[in-house]
């Protein structure tokens, strides 16, 4: 039992998310619980929305946090636009695009693979290929920014070889929000799902999504119900929709949602175009830092993440052991490698406020004493 409250050390949060949490969000989550029905915090939920349409490039009416953590958010993705006996391309290139077939199976839908390499960008002409074999797919997922391998993957051509073949499409946008180029209207993204820890600079926990009109037709036109209540949009939209009323739909993390609307301020004031050029100004600092210590980064510079740094482990060197000096003496967290990445790499991530001069260089410093 703990018989005292939680201190935590504080740390440095390098690695694939959480990122660090700016002050200014922490201060925020600490300011009075009202109620999510009260007029102060209906006036709230407008500006998140309209915070969170900037921040995604988007005039869509459905853009808002879903309640959970970003796996809900694919999840909400997933239930309301896959339908039992749906067929569903679904691109493979790391972990989270294999988690996004179970999402598809689990839906009843029937997912339909294209493999890439882990560490490589998802290939349009595979998808292109696919689509072509498979005319009745209903839908073409996959990951922007693959958080396990550190690969980004085109969403425009993306997007545009599945309109050609008027498929819908979803995107993961968890690790891309904020630190990648992203336009959902301009490339036409028809649903996408993001995360609040990462390049949000925000605690855990909420997940915005937005779906257009495409999108929210096939919600419409579903021939079966939706079989998740809590993520049904039909009903979600009565609380954060934009009519008059609002309706209760579940108790809205009220002290959480302080917390992504000052962090989704700070990026409006910041200026999103700002954001995506610090991640890549600070990620060719750390790249050149990495280097010279006799790293090397696993994806192909073309389609590298700012964001998220990967780097093969030198041979002879203990993961875990390197990890835990990191922790122990520098406060520094750092990511393990994921899924078959396990125990080969490192995840260096570079997200939200964790992307900063002083950050680069506990980074840099602190691997170089513990490889020396
Ligand atoms: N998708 C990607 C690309 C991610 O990086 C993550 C989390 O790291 C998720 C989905 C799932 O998000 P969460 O862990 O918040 O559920």
């Amino acid at each position: 039992m703990m018989s005292k409250s939680f201190h935590p050390m504080v740390r440095t949060l390098m690695g694939p998310g959480p990122a660090d949490v700016h002050p200014r969000v922490l201060a925020a989550m600490a300011r009075p619980t009202i109620g999510h029905l009260d007029p102060q915090f209906v006036a709230l939920m407008d500006d998140i929305k309209a915070l969170l349409r900037y921040a995604l490039r988007t005039d869509n009416l459905l853009t808002m946090p879903v309640s959970g953590p970003g796996s809900v958010g694919m999840e909400t993705c997933f239930v309301n636009l896959v339908e039992p006996g749906d067929k569903a391309v679904v691109c493979i290139n790391g972990v989270f695009g294999g988690r996004m077939k179970e999402n598809i199976e689990r839906a009843g839908g029937i997912p339909i693979v294209v493999a890439d390499t882990w560490g490589r960008a998802v290939d349009p002409n595979k998808v292109d290929e696919t689509l072509r074999a498979h005319p009745d797919a209903k839908v073409l997922a996959f990951v922007h920014a693959e958080t396990s391998t550190g690969a980004c993957s085109d969403v425009r051509t993306l997007v545009e070889i599945a309109h050609r073949h008027d498929t819908l499409t979803i995107v993961d946008a968890v690790t891309a929000l904020g630190g990648s180029e992203l336009q959902v209207d301009a490339w036409g993204v028809d649903a996408v799902y993001a995360g609040s820890q990462k390049c949000l600079s925000c605690t855990p926990g909420l997940a915005p999504i937005s779906f257009n009109d495409r999108a929210l037709d096939r919600v419409r036109g579903r021939r079966t119900r939706i079989q998740s209540w809590f993520m049904d949009l039909n009903l979600v939209m009565g609380y954060w929709g934009s009519g008059e009323r609002r309706s209760y739909h579940h108790t809205a993390p009220v002290n959480a949602l302080y917390g992504l609307h000052e962090a989704l301020l700070m990026l409006h004031e910041e200026g999103i175009e700002q954001a995506w050029a610090r991640h890549r100004h600070h990620h060719a600092a750390l790249r050149a830092g990495l280097e010279a210590l006799g790293l090397e980064l696993i994806v192909p510079e073309s389609e590298r993440l700012p964001q998220l740094n990967v780097v093969g482990i030198p041979g002879g060197i203990d993961d875990l052991a390197v990890r835990q000096r990191l922790l122990n003496e520098y406060q520094l967290e750092i990511g393990a490698g994921l899924g078959e990445l396990a125990g080969k790499v490192w995840r260096i991530g570079l997200m939200g406020y964790s992307c900063r001069p002083v950050n680069l260089l506990l980074c840099i410093s602190a691997l170089g004493a513990v490889l020396r």
